[in-house]
């Protein structure tokens, strides 16, 4: 029987191929098309208007480096705002660290928290956790009216495309600014740097305007254009962290849960390539 295969062409004119066995969810919302199926390499796959989001397989390379970096290099996480993020998976590594006492997800998509607490249920595990109030609401205009209120703010969205659009703005990062405390920590997902080097580009320059630390960190992602990732460390008054400066037994604690997150990958992340040092002013 001919294979079926589902292909994402990324709009860099580029993706990748894979076998999938089974649809098993597709919706549409007024936001973007929900799918959902099954594959014998990565298991369930959620993608949004034909995008590859989350994989079972390969979710934890992106979730444990959104999360543990920012979390760990702040002294003491109490609260913490995801924006996007409605597969949950970022919220599972937060709940990790035991300092946290509230997680706010803002996920403007109510069918992406249908699809992924049915079809990724360890994924989506902590979204019920009491600790989390979830949001079906725009961050951009969630955000708005915050102030002083977050020690860690994670901008898990979308490509900039779509509602995701106005999450990479001048106006937005200034916003999620005000809404830090003090000693608070931002960590945007900035795009692929070999295959979407334009899109990232943009970005620090926008976040470099808004942010006096900016440093960006890389790692593998396998399902994500180029398998080569990156987010953005930024801050007003937290320098990147170092082994020197980083809480080695609260590192040590969660490394043990985790498949990709070590105390010394913490530092190592920041040591990007060159291309990448040029693209984001580093
Ligand atoms: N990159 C993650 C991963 O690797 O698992 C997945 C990203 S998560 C699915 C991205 C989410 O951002 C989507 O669920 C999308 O609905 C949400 N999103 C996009 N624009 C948004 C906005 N303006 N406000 C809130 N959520 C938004």
């Amino acid at each position: 029987m001919e294979k079926s295969l589902y292909h994402e062409i990324t709009p860099e004119g580029f993706g990748i191929a894979i076998e999938k066995d089974e649809n098993l969810y597709h919706k549409t919302s007024p936001y973007q098309v929900v799918d959902v199926f099954h594959s014998r390499a990565f298991g369930n796959i959620l993608t949004l208007d034909g995008l590859m989001m989350v994989t079972e397989k390969d979710e934890f390379f992106y979730h444990e480096m959104i999360a543990h970096i920012p979390l760990i290099t702040h002294k003491n996480p109490k609260t913490v705002l995801v924006i996007g993020g409605g597969d949950g998976g970022t919220v599972r590594e937060i709940l990790k660290h035991e300092s946290v006492e509230r997680v706010d997800l803002v996920e403007i998509d109510e069918l992406v928290i249908e699809a992924s607490k049915k079809y990724f249920p360890k994924v989506a595990l902590e979204l019920d956790n009491p600790k989390v109030r979830v949001l079906v609401e725009d961050a951009i205009d969630f955000i708005k009216d915050k102030k002083n209120v977050y020690d860690v703010i994670l901008i898990d969205s979308t490509d900039p495309i779509g509602p995701g659009v106005g999450l990479f703005n001048e106006n937005f990062y200034n916003n999620v600014k005000k809404a830090l405390k003090k000693g608070g920590i931002v960590v945007p997902q900035t795009e692929g740097p070999f295959a979407q080097s334009e899109n990232m580009k943009k970005t620090y320059q926008l976040l470099r305007k808004v942010f006096k630390i900016v440093a960006p960190y890389t790692g593998p992602m396998p399902t994500y254009p180029g398998g080569y990732w990156s987010w953005g460390f930024c801050s007003e008054d937290i320098e990147v962290p170092t082994i020197k400066t980083i809480d080695i037994k609260r590192a040590r604690k969660i490394e043990k849960t985790c498949k990709l997150y070590n105390l010394e990958l913490h530092e190592a992340v920041f040591k990007v390539p060159n291309f990448v040092k040029e693209l984001t002013n580093a």
